[in-house]
């Protein structure tokens, strides 16, 4: 059986606590391999070997840093294939879709390159009488991110290019589902140039995630994954001190007017609902349709359903895989499976396919859902779409702002006037103009409001660099004999 092991200095180092965790392949349902859980012990070990490596390493010039960096983006260009197929083995999505994961990814590595033009401060020359002020960002020292099995190479890729980049030493714990992904990009980190200890990977559960939250060296958590842990995470974490950025889950609606293009519509529903079989945290799962457009609509959406191709992502022609575990399957398959007797009507029913080898779930759609019912206030997180229908604008966006999650929006219509209005009115962090899934470029930043984020900084783009550094203001004079004296007054700026 293979052993993933944690990787410290450059190197594997094999796991000493005896506590492993099974990893599977979601299309076979098989055990493909164990990984090592870290100890308490194992996590310290790997934040003293972080945090050694950080003297030698914030005092790494910039343009040796970005060297590095521009270096990994080729390797990453280099291997897309090879790690694509490293994701869907363990995740279970399609080749095809992994490589949209490392190509999104890849770009905030290639952001992290520029790093060094936005670290420049700020130079105010003769503040008072010969005082020049200026303002200079510093890394934060052991940086640790926790990552979740949806995105195992692109999340991982959010946080370390900047962090290490701003100067940062990092410890990843990525999701003990999938963490072979994170192994990889780690050699190639390597390969890259990137000195001992700069970046390293501890995988774990519950232990290693705790004990990085109260860990006194641990200066900062990026964390991404469900609302209840991300709400843990930032609790326990600012508690002990620590500056924490903890991204959640999500329940993205996509409000369709009637003047919206229907087939469009219905091809952006499908792509953003069943892509990765809908274990996409900006995934569309709620599709509002206004007034007269839901008949046609809906009929759209059920006709496309058949043509999906669910398969492994050994299969060439498979477009969604399986979910990542039975448990996992078995809980998405219930929303559907219960929604007729809360109210609603399953117009697609895709659970038959539970009873194949492997993870597999064929796609849903629900209709006439509505607030209350439990397919409606839960995240599904998997390949099932659902149909609310509501009488105007002005109660899909009521419905939206009323939800508990903030990560993405879309509205499709031509009316500019009402997009815009939208844009203005909608309290969610990403929003889409006839775009399914606003995922921000790398130059922007990603992140919901609400319960999808719990903290004040989004991740990458502009807002990680500020998560990664803390700000410094200097204050200087040049000695000046003439000007010197006694003065007890308090410093003004004559
Ligand atoms: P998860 O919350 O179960 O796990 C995320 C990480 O937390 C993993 O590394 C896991 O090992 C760790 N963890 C799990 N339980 C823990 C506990 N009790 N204490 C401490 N740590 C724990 O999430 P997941 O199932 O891996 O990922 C899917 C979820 O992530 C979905 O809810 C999805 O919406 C969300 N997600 C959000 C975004 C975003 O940007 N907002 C992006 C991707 C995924």
């Amino acid at each position: 059986m293979q052993r993933i092991s944690h990787w410290v200095n450059n190197k594997v180092v094999a796991g000493t606590s005896g506590n492993v965790g099974k990893v599977y392949n979601p299309a076979t349902g098989e055990v493909q391999a164990e990984v090592d859980l870290a100890s308490v012990a194992e996590v310290d070990a790997v934040v003293a070997v972080a945090k050694e490596a950080f003297v030698t390493w914030r005092a790494t010039n910039l343009s040796r840093r970005a060297e590095i960096m521009f270096r990994m983006r080729e390797l990453v260009d280099a291997n897309r294939k090879e790690l694509a197929n490293i994701v869907s083995l363990e995740h279970g999505k399609v080749p095809s879709d992994a490589m949209g994961e490392i190509a999104r990814g890849l770009e905030n590595i290639e952001f992290a390159c520029g790093i060094p033009a936005m670290l420049k401060g700020g130079y105010s020359e003769q503040a008072s009488g010969g005082v020049d002020v200026y303002s200079i960002r510093q890394p934060l020292g052991v940086v640790a991110g926790i990552t979740p099995f949806n995105f195992p190479a692109m999340v991982p890729m959010w946080m370390f290019a900047n962090a290490i980049m701003c100067g940062n030493t990092f410890v990843l714990k990525p999701s003990e589902k999938d963490p072979s992904a994170a192994m990889f990009v780690a050699d190639l980190l390597r390969q890259a140039g990137l000195p001992e200890g700069v970046f390293n990977v501890v995988h774990g559960d519950k232990v290693s995630v705790d004990r990085l939250l109260e860990h006194k060296d641990v200066q900062s958590i990026s964390f991404v994954g469900s609302t209840p842990i991300a709400k843990y995470v930032y609790e326990t974490g600012t508690k002990n001190g620590k500056r924490v950025q903890a991204l959640g889950g999500a329940k993205n609606h996509m409000l369709v007017l009637p003047d919206a293009d229907l087939d469009m519509a219905a091809d952006a529903a499908v792509s953003a609902a069943y892509g990765s079989a809908g274990e996409r945290c900006m995934a569309v799962s709620v599709v509002l349709a206004v007034d007269s457009v839901a008949d046609a609509l809906v009929d759209k959406l059920k006709s496309r359903i058949p043509n999906i191709k669910v398969g492994p992502g050994t299969d060439p022609a498979a477009e969604m895989g399986p979910l990542i575990s039975r448990e996992h399957r078995d809980k998405v398959a219930s929303f559907v499976t219960n929604a007729n007797a809360e109210g609603a009507k399953v117009v697609v029913d895709g659970t038959d396919k539970a009873k194949d080898a492997g993870f597999f779930l064929n796609p849903s759609l629900i209709d006439n859902v509505k607030p209350g019912m439990k397919c409606y206030d839960e995240e599904i997180f998997g390949p099932v779409l659902t149909v609310m229908r509501v009488k105007s604008y002005q109660e899909g966006l009521d419905t939206i702002n009323a939800n508990q999650f903030g990560n993405g929006t879309a509205i499709f219509t031509r009316d500019g006037g009402v997009a815009r209005q939208f844009q203005f009115d909608v309290q969610v962090g990403m929003v889409g103009i006839n775009v399914p899934i606003p995922v921000p470029v790398s130059y922007y930043s990603f992140g919901g409001w609400k319960a999808s984020l719990f903290g004040d900084q989004h991740m990458y783009g502009p807002e990680g660099i500020n998560f990664f550094t803390r700000g410094k203001v200097v204050t200087s004079r040049w000695p000046d004999p003439r000007t010197s004296s006694v003065n007890l007054g308090f410093p003004q700026n004559r």
